[in-house]
């Protein structure tokens, strides 16, 4: 945002329950600073059951653009006007934005997932991969995989009938288990095992130690902490890091260029997440 808010400030927001927590604040209001848009983002608690009305709401308040998380990102798609390929594939929306005088379903957790491996010079495409988890995070990574052309995508998690469902969204997905992940190229956490809040245990790990190695690309999804135990050992090995401010923040830059059809300043975003997460200790 400019200096203040003035009568022609543009206002996007997330909506969830709960969502104080949320580092999309601090992420997109430094990029629009950085690009010098009037513009301002906040973040609107909104209980199970309302995802419709805060699409109406969106209408009725002009706002710029919706940020969707936990618990609207599937009931959102019965109230908007289009729903891109992505999120109906996925059963989840991320992202609404303006299409001319209709909101539009936006799923941007792949393209961000595979923004964020490119970053680090990881092209998927005929490469192997291991996907811990099969809810939401690990969907769109699969998907994600599966249209960059991955060689194979095995997917391990606790409860085999989601990792079914997953394995049905790429072509050469299948149910895995934790032994794969030696032979893969890619290996990526998409359980909330390693969160350190809240309540969480930093110290845990979603895979036995000593099965990666050098070679290897290693992505945890969780960005709280930063440095996983998992990324941590990763490093120690020799594996390429990814950690999850990577996803989060080239998510939030396509949801940036949907709303504001620039480029984002991701490398902005970046420091901006990575703030708010060292301050809170
Ligand atoms: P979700 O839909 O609730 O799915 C959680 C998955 O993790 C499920 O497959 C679940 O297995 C598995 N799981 C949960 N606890 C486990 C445990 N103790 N041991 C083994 N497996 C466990 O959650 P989500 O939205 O996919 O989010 C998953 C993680 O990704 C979270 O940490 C979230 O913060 C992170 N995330 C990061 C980004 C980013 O941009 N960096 C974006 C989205 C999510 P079952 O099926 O057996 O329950």
């Amino acid at each position: 945002m400019l200096s203040e808010p003035s009568g022609r400030t543009r206002v996007a927001a997330v909506i969830g329950d709960p969502v104080h927590h949320s580092l999309s604040p601090a992420i997109h209001n430094a990029a629009f600073a950085e690009r010098g848009l009037d513009w301002l983002y906040v973040a609107l608690p909104v209980g199970a059951g309302h995802g419709a009305d805060a699409v109406e709401a969106m209408k009725t308040l002009h706002l710029a653009g919706l940020s969707v998380t936990m618990p609207h990102k599937a009931a959102v798609l019965g109230a908007v006007d289009r729903v891109t390929e992505e999120a109906a594939v996925l059963g989840a929306a991320n992202c609404l934005a303006w299409e001319g005088d209709r909101v539009v379903a936006h799923n941007t957790d792949g393209p961000g997932f595979l923004d964020s491996l490119r970053a680090v010079g990881f092209e998927p495409a005929g490469r192997s991969a291991v996907v811990l988890g099969a809810g939401g995070a690990a969907r769109a990574v699969v998907h994600a995989l599966g249209r960059a052309g991955a060689g194979s995508v095995r997917i391990v998690n606790r409860t085999l009938d989601r990792a079914v469902d997953a394995a049905a969204l790429a072509p050469t997905a299948s149910v895995g288990s934790p032994e794969d992940a030696a032979e893969a190229d890619l290996v990526v956490n998409a359980t909330p095992v390693g969160m350190g809040r809240p309540g969480g245990d930093a110290a845990a790990r979603p895979l036995p130690a000593g099965v990666l190695s050098s070679g290897q690309t290693v992505v945890d999804l969780v960005y709280d902490p930063v440095r996983t135990a998992l990324l941590a050992e990763a490093a120690a090995v020799g594996a390429v890091c990814v950690d999850g401010v990577g996803m989060l923040v080239h998510q939030a830059a396509h949801a940036f260029g949907h709303w504001t059809g620039l480029e984002a300043p991701v490398e902005v975003m970046r420091r901006a997440a990575e703030r708010v997460v060292a301050a809170r200790g």
